[in-house]
């Protein structure tokens, strides 16, 4: 490696981003590994402080003693418009009950009652399951998964930025990773048997949260996994004044979503859910109502009885309170009545193609939390919930895995290929322009009659414009390693708007976050299918899978108060 100039570590499960999917993944690689199995988990960032599940309240969907299971399987299948995969959302929801003592071992408090039950609440677009609230949010969640690594013996690699995944000597499996410092650029080359991918969908650097950003996913895409809901996004109503994660809550309380005409506008685009919608479903009536002149759009929050209020100008989550103390007397009044609402972007739903066990169609390569293709739609909660149930299961997997896996060894020349591709972009007199061509990225992509209101020759011309800002992406280099890091990200970026905007030319219907307006109808006959892409040689090739209905034989529509009546017609639930 002293040729190489970088470090070197030798490792027999990989995890590669700490979030709640990595974060789990790693736990149970080593939990479910013979004493002495190496887990190593590495973050661009630093472990327990990062990601998205450290910004999040970390509201989870548990599924108790006594729950329905299979009912609440039921209707994430429906809310996703039979876009997930039954099998592994209903052993996370099985297993989910095991996670919770787990978290409660490492010192998680989860609220209760007087009675000592478990205080509960329902989530917006889904009826019978419910989330359970860690005391802290995921700060705390994130910190204590972190911690609880540590005492297991878990290596913990912060600030590490994964560039490049290796095929090794042989070729025929995924060796392990390199990376850099993301302060010093140092090169690191890690050799592991498995290596699961954890890095999370792909955010554009839209919300709070700004280094979200596919590159995990599009280098496993790169060495040969096929990904899949590239069609499908997460555009969540928000503010650019402050974040307010209690918009489910306060919705269960009273609150409606109003236009600039004083109109509550829900009921008319969902008649039976009205403002209890999911979050698709108020986004895409929200680009609706700016399409008919009726913004600004309101969350109006008058109907909650004066006692309550107080609860929704604060939050748990310091970071989050941060905003509602800098706004003082303000709150009171932004809150309840004067702040415009938009459809934010928030991220793709793309991710790594896996079966049921977490492993890609690539040997030695495995993909938890969000950055696998498990659900197109999570709701509030279930994002958490399935990153910590396929986390689980990825890292079981993994180790499964080690029974058969060779000894991983280096392939020289690759390594110092990869070693060149990651530093190509340096140079110290270049300027550091990432940040512009994101900027332009996202105004093509957040548009919402591209992101939202799709239609063939507005996502054609949105593909052309993509095109260009990846031919004027190659002209700029990277002064230094912040930079550098940037670089990587916004390469990542564009590559998967590439394949956002294809996939949804590809599928020819409309169904949840993906709207055509040119299909508007949703088409089962033709469309019940994941849509996958891969490298077909000179880009990316589309294909349809069909979706299997292993619990519910038949996707019905979502119905609420009479889902219940509907489930019982459903085979095998
Ligand atoms: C403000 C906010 C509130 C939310 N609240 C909730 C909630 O209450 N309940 C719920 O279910 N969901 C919630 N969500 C969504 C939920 O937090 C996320 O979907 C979930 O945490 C994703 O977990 P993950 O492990 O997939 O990714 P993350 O937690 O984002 O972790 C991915 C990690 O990968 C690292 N990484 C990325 N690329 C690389 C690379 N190349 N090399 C090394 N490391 C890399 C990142 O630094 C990051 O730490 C919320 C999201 C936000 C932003």
């Amino acid at each position: 490696m002293d040729q190489l100039d970088g470090n070197l570590i030798d490792t027999d499960v990989l995890v590669v981003g700490g979030g709640s999917g990595g974060l789990m993944a790693a736990l149970s690689a080593k939990r479910h590994g013979p004493p002495g199995t190496r887990v190593t988990l590495v973050d661009s960032w630093l472990i327990g402080r990062t990601g998205h599940t450290a910004f999040s309240n970390a509201w989870t969907i548990v599924a108790l003693p006594g729950d329905d299971i299979d009912g609440i399987l039921h209707e994430i299948v429906a809310g996703n418009d039979g876009i997930a995969d039954q099998e592994l959302v209903r052993q996370s929801l099985i297993d989910s009950h095991a996670r919770l003592k787990d978290f409660e071992a490492m010192g998680m408090h989860f609220g209760r009652d007087e009675a000592g039950r478990y205080k509960r609440r329902p989530t917006r677009g889904l009826d019978l399951a419910r989330v359970l609230y860690p005391e802290g949010g995921g700060l705390e969640f994130a910190w204590k998964q972190r911690l609880a690594l540590e005492a297991e013996g878990v290596q913990l690699i912060d600030r590490l930025f994964i560039t490049g995944l290796m095929r090794g000597a042989s070729g025929d499996r995924i060796i392990g990773a390199v990376g850099i410092n993301s302060r010093t650029g140092e090169f690191n080359v890690i050799k592991a048997r498995s290596t699961i991918v954890a890095t999370n969908a792909i955010t554009f650097r839209s919300g709070f949260v700004r280094d979200i950003t596919g590159t995990g996913t599009l280098l496993a895409y790169r060495a040969g996994a096929t990904l899949r809901n590239a069609e499908f996004s997460y555009v969540r109503p928000g503010t650019p004044k402050f974040y307010f994660e209690g918009i489910t809550f306060a919705i269960q309380e009273g609150a409606s979503w109003v236009n600039a005409k004083g109109e509550s506008f829900m009921q008319s685009y969902e008649p039976e859910w009205g403002d209890e919608a999911d979050v698709p479903r108020i986004a895409r009536a929200m680009a609706m109502e700016n399409r008919k002149g009726n913004t600004p759009l309101y969350l109006d929050m008058s109907a909650i009885p004066e006692q309550l209020r107080e609860y929704f100008i604060q939050s748990k989550v310091r970071w989050m309170d941060n905003f509602f103390r800098k706004l003082g007397d303000e709150a009171k009044t932004d809150m309840f009545g004067k702040t415009p609402y938009y459809a934010l972007n928030q991220m793709t739903k793309m991710g790594i193609r896996t079966g049921a066990d977490c492993r890609s169609d690539v040997p030695g390569l495995l993909s938890a939390g969000l950055a696998q293709a498990g659900c197109a739609n999570h709701f509030a909660g279930f994002h958490i919930g399935l990153c910590v149930g396929n986390g689980w299961i990825a890292g079981r997997s993994a180790v499964e895995d080690l029974d058969t896996a060779p000894q991983p060894s280096l392939d020289a020349a690759e390594v110092r290929a990869l070693h060149a591709e990651t530093h190509q972009p340096l140079n110290e007199q270049g300027k550091a322009e990432s940040d512009r061509i994101l900027r332009d990225l996202q105004a093509v992509m957040f548009a919402y009659d591209i992101g939202i209101l799709k239609r063939e020759d507005r996502l054609q011309n949105a593909l052309e414009r993509v095109s260009t800002l990846s031919d004027e992406f190659k002209t700029i280099a990277a002064p230094h390693t912040h930079e550098l890091v940037r670089m990587k990200e916004t390469e990542a970026m564009l590559l998967a708007a590439r394949f956002i905007l294809g996939a949804s030319l590809y599928r020819t219907e409309s169904r949840l976050s993906h709207f055509r307006e040119d299909h508007d109808q949703r088409d089962d006959n033709n469309w019940l299918v994941w849509v996958d892409l891969a490298e077909g040689g000179n880009g990316p090739a589309f294909s349809k899978t069909p979706i299997p209905t292993p619990y519910c034989s038949v996707v019905l529509p979502r119905r609420k108060p009479s889902r219940l009546a509907a489930r019982q017609s459903v085979a095998g639930v």
